[in-house]
């Protein structure tokens, strides 16, 4: 567990920063400050459940929305964070069991990402900033409070690798998932990572913990071999295939779980008949669902979407192979929504006359080269 401390991010008022803090977090600190513990869980749950502040020892960073952008049911919002920088999310409504629709949150970790990632609008601006748990969180408050949207489900999918703020992830996930907070079913929530394998050994850990062993991981692999997958995703040259399987089949997955693996099927890239037959054979230990992605093209991107066509070809082939197979949809890309269409180019614009720290990517000590744009 994290250790129980006041949490005054951001702002240097003195006030404590509940989106940031799990209720138990909340309560010893308030109390601290003299707050009765009843009326410091009293506050903690109007916070979260009505969207209000009643007292005034804390704050709730209801940061403001620079952009609010509709597509059908897919919205995307951006939230200003400071210094120009804004976080971005996306509301996705899904079609259940019997036609119910639920609403999944795509939430960011970071603004920008370090990864580089070949097919993706966020490697584009490389690593601008981490954010905090209580900047995560506060996608989901305000999503909730005000898009007023009922969130069921919430994925680690939007801008950043998880695994490289993976602290401040797992403080959200403690936020996210409290009862006397949002009570996200924790079932209902997925980190989604590029394959940092130190950080799959870490989440396995965390996931042992009472509580978070429903939570779900998904794995972005992209490429049937070393070779593709190192000229797509710069992470396969610190970490390759088989050391990713490893640490899969090293992953404490319940009897009834499985792994989601991410293919961003890319048009004369990595979507032919072999590549199929080749990824196939690489999941075959690995119990997990293909979600395949057909590519949501970036700004300048070098390759275009896929024909449908190749994308039914892909899956049907995958199924006779005997693997479970799910396509992902492509809501929103009309309105840069999609998976993997993430990021500002206004930002990224800055970033380039005026460059922020930027932290270089790393695994185990051995930097990760990134492509400039
Ligand atoms: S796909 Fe994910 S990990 Fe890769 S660059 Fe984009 S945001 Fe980063």
């Amino acid at each position: 567990m994290s250790s129980i401390a006041p949490r005054r991010t951001g702002e240097d008022d003195g006030l404590l920063d509940i989106l940031g803090m799990t209720s138990t977090e909340f309560v010893e600190a308030s109390h601290a400050l003299g707050v009765p513990r009843g009326r410091a869980m009293q506050s903690y749950r109007t916070a979260f459940r009505e969207g209000r502040a009643d007292g005034n020892w804390f704050r709730i960073d209801d940061h403001s929305m620079n952009r609010r952008e509709v597509e059908g049911e897919t919205t995307k919002f951006t939230l200003d964070i400071g210094e120009d920088h804004e976080t971005e999310s996306v509301v996705i409504p899904m079609r259940g069991r019997r036609q119910v629709t639920t609403r999944t949150l795509c939430v960011s970790s970071q603004v920008g990402c370090a990864m580089g990632c070949g097919f993706c609008e966020t490697a584009q601006m490389g690593l601008i900033r981490n954010l905090s748990a209580g900047q995560i969180v506060s996608q989901w408050w305000a999503a909730t409070h005000r898009l007023e949207a009922t969130i069921k489900n919430i994925v680690f999918m939007g801008m950043g690798e998880p695994m490289d703020n993976l602290d401040e992830v797992l403080q959200a996930i403690r936020i996210l998932t409290d009862h006397n907070g949002p009570g996200v079913a924790c079932a209902n929530i997925t980190i989604s990572t590029v394959g940092r394998v130190d950080g799959i050994r870490r989440v396995a850990d965390f996931v042992k913990q009472p509580g978070f062993h429903r939570m779900n991981l998904a794995i972005s692999v992209n490429a049937p071999n070393d070779r593709i997958r190192s000229e797509l995703m710069p992470i396969n040259r610190a970490a390759d295939m088989a050391m990713l399987k490893e640490a899969l089949l090293d992953y404490p997955l319940r009897s009834s779980s499985a792994f989601c693996v991410e293919y961003v099927l890319i048009p004369g890239v990595n979507d032919a008949d072999e590549h199929c037959d080749e990824l196939c054979r690489w999941l075959e230990p690995i119990r997990c669902s293909l979600n395949v992605i057909p590519y949501n093209p970036r700004r300048d991107s070098p390759w275009p979407a896929p024909e449908e066509d190749d994308v039914e070809r892909f899956i049907v082939r995958a199924i006779e192979n005997g693997q479970f197979v799910k396509r992902r949809g492509t809501k929103g890309r009309d309105v840069m929504a999609a998976c993997g269409q993430l990021g500002n180019p206004a930002i990224r614009r800055r970033r380039r006359v005026e460059p922020p720290a930027v932290v270089q990517p790393e695994i185990n000590g051995t930097p990760i080269r990134r492509e400039e744009p």
